[in-house]
Formats: C-alpha cells, structure tokens, sequence
C-alpha cells in the first residue's frame, strides 16, 4: 500500500513535471514583462542605422552581462573596412549537451515613424553620403531584441532546467544583410562555440499577437543583387546610323528578361526577376554610351539562382550582338555579393518538433503553418548551407481586432518597413520569450 501510495506520488510528479516547469516559465515571464515593455520602448525611441548600431549593441552586450553570460563585444568584419562591427556574442555554458544559437538583429530603417505612441522615433541622422534622414525600428527589429533579453534572462534562472552551450548573438546589419557574413568572418565559429542548431525569430505584420506562424523547408528567397551594364556607342539623337544605342538594347533586354522565369524555369521552382532600376542618358537629342539595369533575382534552390544568371548573361549580351554592338562593347553582368542573401531553408525535422514545443507552451491553436515567402534575410548564413539544422519562426505583433478588420475589409495593413507598422508590446514580447524559451528547453532540457 505504502509501495502503491509512493507509486502515485510518483506519478503524479511525472506527469504533472512538464506543466510545473511551463508554470515556472509562464511566473518568470509574467514577473518580467513590465521591465521587458519599458525596454522595448526605450529602444523603439532610439533606434540606429545598420552599421552604426554602436548604443543598441552596447544596451545588449550590457544586459547578459548582468545575467551572467560571457559576452564579447565588437565582432563582425565587413567588406567595406570604413563599417565597424557591433556584433555581440553572448555565451552560457552548463555543462555538456547541445550548443544552440538564438539570434536577434539589432539595426532599424531610415524611415519617418507616423504612429501615434508615446515612445514614437523622433530620431534622425545622416547617411554615409550625407543625407539626413530619419531612424525607425519599422521591421520591429526591437521586438526580436527585447524577446532576446527576456529569454535570456529566464534560460539564466531555469539553470536547473537544460544543459549545453546556449549562444546569443545580437546581429548588426540585418537590413542591409551583410551582417550575418561579417560576424561569421570574424570568427563566430571559431573563436565561439559552433552551434548543433540555430534559433530565430521575426516579427509579424499581418499575424495577431499571441499567435506564432512557421514554415518548414524553404521559408524565404534567397535574394541576388546583379547590375547589367550595357555599353553602346553615344552620338548625335539625329545621326542614329553612327551609333549602337543602349536604350533601345536595354529595352529589348528588359523585355526578353522576362522570359527566364516564365519559359526557362519549371513553374514547381518559384523565382522572382525585378528590374528595379534603369539609368541611361541626359538629353533627349543625345544617345547615350551606357545604361545601367539593376535587378534583385529571388530564388529558393541555388541551382535555379545560378541558372537564372546564366541566363541574364546570356540574354543580355545575345541581344547586344544582334543590334550589332561591337564584343568589346559587350554588356557586362554584375552580381554584388555583398547584398547577397541566402535562401533561408527551415530544417523540417527540427521544425516541427520546435513547433511542437512552442504548442505545449502556448497553445496548438496559436501556432499555426503558413506559407513560404519570397521576402529575403540574411539569418541563412549561419546555417552554412542548411549544414547545420535551423529553425526561424514569425511572431505575431499586431492588435487582433486590427487583423479582423483588415480581414474583413480586405484593406492590408501597414506592412514591415511600413512608417505605419505598430507591434503591439504585449502580449507579442510575452509570446516571443515564451516561444524562444520553449523551443531551447525542447533541444537542451535535462
Ligand atoms: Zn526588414
Ligand atoms: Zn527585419
């Protein structure tokens, strides 16, 4: 009987562990909360620029330090030597078990904030060349932060609860991307631990607080940046047989480039070519010696990446030689690798079984599967060519009621990078340190 009585106890402890320790969390996050809100705020009103996000990394580095991690400041080395790096690694090691990686970004957009709130940016600053414009947090890069901070702090005080090498990196130059690759050359998996999995998080502009939306496989593009200069031969607008004019070859061109998605790629592979800018030309009576295309490709599988710019070469100087254009005057294809970013493949596995934890925690109806995008980032990089298994979940950040009205009024709301884009501070900094606690404790718990 006693034996019997001991049994249940036991039992009954089991079972009722995984509730219990999600009790702890949820107390945790419940005491933390306002502290988390005026911290969100704080950084809301003073956002920086990618590469010069000096305060806010520091703001960061200065928070896990007090929560004991060890944290090294100042990493990232960018192609441009003129940007310094305010990366931040932070480290907290218990004992053996698995090394995770969880990242925020740290940087906002030049941007003029038109919301209506208290901690609204007033913030404004030059650009490198000059031009002042204003600062804004419009991708809600504060949210992901201050999600950081509190998971942080909560993962600090379970101790008891995981075991492993958890590493949290606050990322400069997302928006830009070459910030991920500037952290990556400075060492991030040599001097600091190399990550088993990567975790990360973005905020949502058409998701309610309180929900979670993920995506297994490929969730967003890969993103190529390519100029294609087309060099002709100038004159007289009145003497059009002494020329080869390049505005008559880039609008061929531009025409024809539309071809390769539509009849050169399978339709099961999505890909994207914009032409978002041409520039060529001063007066209406002067043909010009140049015209410069510049394109974003977006693709999911690099082999479709490297097709499309085959084809962009191929298309581009086929055309030039038809119109009669000298091969030394060929047009010539530029990709810009440090705008590059890659696609972003959700290991399924791993995601699922994030997702499945993030449930338990939150809910099964507020974690639901949703389709991929071809929006870019550059949190791929660290999963070195889907090596190393990631995961990378939205956030919901807007007032619900907000949502139902857009839904039924079919009118979208302000999107990310919108002057408009408002996160609601809770419940979505709530949800975000419970999702992220969730999904670490699944891959480092005892
Ligand atoms: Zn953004
Ligand atoms: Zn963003």
């Amino acid at each position: 009987m006693k034996e019997f009585r001991l049994f249940c106890l036991l039992a009954v402890t089991l079972i009722a562990r995984p509730a219990g320790a999600q009790q702890s969390v949820d107390a945790l996050v419940d005491r933390e909360i306002p502290q988390l809100v005026s911290t969100y705020k704080m950084l809301h009103a003073a956002p920086e620029l990618s590469h010069y996000e000096e305060k806010t990394s520091a703001f960061f580095a200065a928070q896990l330090k007090s929560l004991g991690y060890a944290v090294t400041e100042r990493v990232g080395k960018f192609d441009r030597p003129q940007f310094s790096g305010y990366g931040v690694v932070a480290v907290l090691k218990n004992g053996v078990g698995p090394t995770v990686l969880l990242r925020t970004d740290l940087d906002a957009l030049p941007v003029e904030e038109k919301n209506d709130v208290p901690y609204a940016s007033k913030v404004k600053t030059k650009t490198e060349s000059g031009q002042e414009v204003s600062v804004m947090h419009a991708c809600g890069h504060d949210v992901h932060i201050t999600s950081m901070i509190g998971t942080a702090k909560i993962l600090a005080a379970l101790k008891d609860q995981w075991r492993g090498t958890l590493v949290i990196i606050g990322q400069p130059a997302e928006e830009t991307v070459d910030g991920a690759r500037a952290m990556l050359a400075d060492g991030l998996y040599t001097r600091f631990p190399k990550p088993d999995f990567t975790l990360g998080l973005h905020d949502s502009a058409d998701v309610e607080a309180g929900k979670i939306t993920y995506t297994p496989g490929y969730a967003m593009a890969s993103s190529t940046s390519v100029d294609v200069i087309i060099r002709g031969l100038g004159g007289h607008g009145s003497k059009p047989e002494a020329t080869k004019d390049p505005i008559v070859v880039a609008s061929q061109t531009i025409l024809a480039l539309q071809t390769i998605v539509s009849r050169e790629n399978s339709p099961l592979d999505p890909a994207v070519v914009t032409i978002g800018s041409i520039h060529g030309g001063t007066k209406r009576n002067i043909i010009p010696d140049e015209v410069v295309l510049q394109l974003t490709i977006r693709t999911y599988k690099e082999e479709v990446r490297q097709h499309i710019l085959a084809s962009i070469e191929r298309i581009a100087k086929g055309i030039a030689a038809a119109a009669g254009f000298p091969e030394d005057r060929a047009p010539i294809v530029r990709v810009i690798e440090s705008e590059n970013a890659p696609s972003l493949y959700n290991d399924p596995q791993l995601t699922e079984r994030m997702a499945a934890a993030i449930a338990k925690a939150i809910g099964s109806e507020n974690v639901i599967k949703a389709p991929p995008l071809m929006a870019s980032e550059d949190f791929g990089h660290f999963s070195l060519d889907h090596q190393i298994p990631s995961c990378y979940f939205w956030l919901g950040a807007i007032e619900p009621s907000r949502v139902e009205a857009s839904r039924k009024s079919g009118k979208p709301l302000p999107s990310l990078h919108s002057s408009l884009f408002q996160p609601l501070p809770e419940p979505t900094l709530r949800n975000g340190v419970r999702a992220m606690t969730a999904a670490v404790l699944e891959l480092m718990k005892k």
